[in-house]
């Protein structure tokens, strides 16, 4: 990961349980480029929105991040003290929420919120942030942004909101933005607005980019790379076009095989869904997690627990299909 802008390794955290620590980020690691559009995709209850706060130092009390490393352009952010994390958070990496309602202020106008957090990273007077906010509400393609800037967030579709929202974490100039599932509540058509503005802005800005989100047919559409993660864990990584059309770990296999827009399901017919349930982090099965769901299973999937093995050129999984040389194994 020499060029990395984020190099996550090793990443775990946890929260304190009955019998002792659950662990629900397990030894995660992956990278993100400068520039680089970067998917970390799995099912709810995965531990990828846990990771997205990790990456800030914001896991909620009593968890914790209980070992890894994360560095930011080769800067290790647990090392850092507090003051100095709260200047990494905004001004170095963005964040961009699922529910904008949620972290805008009601009370206050789009404009002043958008001026404010230019005024917290940068040493300008109140007349230049507010023109830093018309140009950043023009960024994001709010259509006639002076006017805009008046309007309060109730006064905004899901769409706009969530705009004003990216336009905030622009608003310091981050190199890396990371979006927890950023289209979830809005509507298909929306959804692919948000998206393509956040590609073009990739394109305009030089822009990294590290997407949150459950949905496969999203991550096709805009990344560059991606990491699916199951029971904490990453189980697969990948460029997109590798990962599509030739998907590794049978836990990918089954996610694609759900998504019909990417012609795994039979259209029109029930989506062939992956049996059992995603184990909860304090009883996650002995050996590989996945174990109890996979078709491909093994005895010693049972016993012991898979590392992260060489797929291809680039493409990694963490199953014992890919272990050492296995001629009879095919893996798809
Ligand atoms: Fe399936 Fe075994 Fe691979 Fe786990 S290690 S995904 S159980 S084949």
């Amino acid at each position: 990961m020499p060029d990395a802008l984020l190099a996550v390794d090793g990443l775990s955290v946890a929260f304190p349980g009955a019998g002792g620590d659950v662990e629900v980020v397990r030894r995660l690691s992956f990278s993100v480029a400068p520039g680089e559009f970067v998917g970390l995709v799995g099912e709810s209850g995965c531990g990828k929105s846990i990771t997205a706060l990790a990456l800030l130092r914001l896991v909620p009390e009593p968890g914790r991040i209980t070992a890894g490393r994360i560095l930011l352009e080769g800067e290790d952010l647990l090392e850092l003290a507090e003051p100095e994390m709260r200047r990494v958070r905004g001004r170095r990496i963005g964040m961009i929420f699922q529910e904008p309602m949620s972290a805008l202020n009601p009370v206050l106008s789009v404009g002043f919120q958008i001026a404010e957090a230019v005024r917290v990273h940068h040493a300008v007077s109140r007349r230049e942030a507010r023109e830093e906010a018309v140009r950043l509400l023009d960024l994001v393609a709010i259509a006639a942004p002076r006017q805009r800037l008046k309007d309060y967030p109730h006064q905004l579709s899901g769409g706009q909101r969530q705009r004003v929202m990216i336009a905030i974490a622009l608003a310091a100039k981050p190199d890396l933005v990371i979006a927890d599932e950023p289209t979830t509540a809005l509507d298909v058509t929306v959804q692919a607005q948000i998206l393509e503005l956040l590609e073009g802005l990739r394109q305009q800005l030089g822009l990294a980019v590290l997407l949150i989100t459950h949905d496969l047919a999203v991550v096709a559409e805009t990344c560059d790379r991606v990491v699916v993660m199951y029971a904490g864990q990453g189980v697969e990584e990948a460029p997109v076009e590798p990962l599509f059309a030739a998907p590794a770990h049978p836990y990918t296999r089954g996610l694609l095989a759900a998504v019909p827009t990417l012609g795994g399901a039979a259209r029109g017919g029930d989506l062939p869904a992956i049996p059992g349930q995603v184990p909860e982090p304090a009883s996650l099965p002995a050996g590989c997690a996945f174990h109890p769901r996979c078709a491909d299973v093994m005895d010693e999937c049972r016993q012991r627990q898979p590392e992260i093995y060489r797929v291809a050129e680039r493409q990694t999984a963490r199953c014992f299909l890919y272990e050492g040389p296995r001629p009879e194994a095919s893996g798809s």
